[in-house]
């Protein structure tokens, strides 16, 4: 059954259009990631869903009721805010039982679903201390369990773990998805980092400018993106300028090839069109062969080896596993091609 559906959302803030026009669904217990560079709208989208902001136009339905006029506090949703919010006045245990409190719930059911929020965080015995008395990582388990004290019917995380050091993200990244995975919940976190989006959703949702533009799992987003914005926004990726001739062959800065069964063409044949291609699949081949190009700069990144080539003052990346390392120099000349079925030609 579809959980949440989204129709014609869009929000105004005077003259700029924040969020426009957004229509998705989300089936029951998808993991999603809200993914879009800063200000593109997914904050907005976020606090519309939650209720804190109204639409101007659209609906926001749940297993088929219209929730779009209904109090943020009679949803059901539970929230995780960018700065946690947590009440320093308060212990971990009121910090949690919160929601509950107030909603008018018994204090024995409260006591009880807080130990069992911190048993799930993983801060047994924690209940007494203050928020200064806990850790980075140990504030954010917190600001979980408070979000998941209702039993939400959606969770909703905005940047959740944009405050913690690297190695303690990915570390919550994991303890997220697991925790998830365990409750089942529909959940959907706003991140502007795409590899955190990338490795903790089933479903991604690339926003730009307050639109929408893809929806689609990790590796759809990566290997099948759907314009030029979102090719260049995840991943690394080769734009280059390009023409597509009727007949299905592609020339791109003097090198002519056939587009192969696998290529994925979202264009017209015309001038004027980008081609994109992943590093990974760039090939290095002799000179002569494929485009011509200059290697400029080589670097080691330990889990593979970028090589960056220039063709008349315009780059073009080439990845390669340490294993496949080929025996190519800085200065050297050399050939470039691009892997069948791995090409994208979009309209610019
Ligand atoms: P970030 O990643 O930087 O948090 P975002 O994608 O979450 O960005 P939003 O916070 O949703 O973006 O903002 C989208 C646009 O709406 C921005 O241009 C922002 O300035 C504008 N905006 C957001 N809230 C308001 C408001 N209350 N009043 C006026 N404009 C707003």
């Amino acid at each position: 059954m579809t959980e949440l559906s989204l129709r014609g959302l869009t929000k105004r803030f005077g003259r700029l259009t924040a969020v426009e026009d957004v229509t998705l669904d989300i089936p029951d217990g998808t993991f999603v990631c809200l993914l879009g560079p800063s200000g593109c709208g997914k904050t907005t989208l976020l606090r519309l869903l939650a209720g804190l902001e109204s639409p101007s136009e659209g609906r926001i339905m749940v297993a088929g009721e219209d929730q779009t006029a209904v109090m943020p506090e009679k949803r059901d949703f539970g929230m995780v805010f960018q700065s946690l919010a947590l009440f320093p006045h308060l212990s971990v245990a009121e910090n949690i039982a919160y929601p509950l409190t107030i909603r008018g719930r018994p204090k024995s059911e409260a006591r009880k679903r807080v130990e069992e929020l911190l048993d799930l965080v993983q801060l047994s015995g924690l209940g007494d201390r203050r928020i200064h008395q806990l850790s980075g990582g140990q504030r954010q388990r917190v600001a979980i369990a408070r979000g998941l004290a209702i039993d939400p019917r959606v969770f909703l995380l905005d940047e959740p773990l944009s405050a913690l050091d690297a190695n303690l993200r990915e570390h919550m990244q994991v303890e997220l998805r697991q925790l998830q995975q365990r409750l089942g919940v529909t959940t959907i976190v706003v991140t502007h980092d795409q590899k955190e989006a990338l490795t903790m959703a089933d479903m991604v949702i690339v926003m730009d400018e307050g639109r929408v533009q893809q929806i689609g799992s990790p590796m759809e987003i990566y290997r099948d993106p759907a314009n030029a914005f979102v090719a260049g926004f995840i991943g690394t990726s080769n734009l280059l300028p390009c023409t597509l001739e009727a007949g299905g062959r592609i020339e791109v800065l003097g090198y002519r090839f056939e587009a192969d069964a696998a290529d994925r063409i979202k264009a017209e044949p015309g001038t004027g069109l980008i081609l994109s291609v992943r590093p990974e699949d760039v090939q290095l081949a002799a000179p002569g062969e494929g485009l011509s190009a200059k290697v400029i700069f080589i670097r080691d990144l330990g889990e593979s080896i970028q090589y960056v080539l220039d063709h008349d003052g315009q780059d073009i990346i080439a990845l390669y596993a340490p294993s496949a390392r080929p025996d190519i120099d800085l200065g050297d000349d050399v050939g470039v091609t691009f892997s069948p079925g791995k090409r994208v030609v979009f309209p610019a």
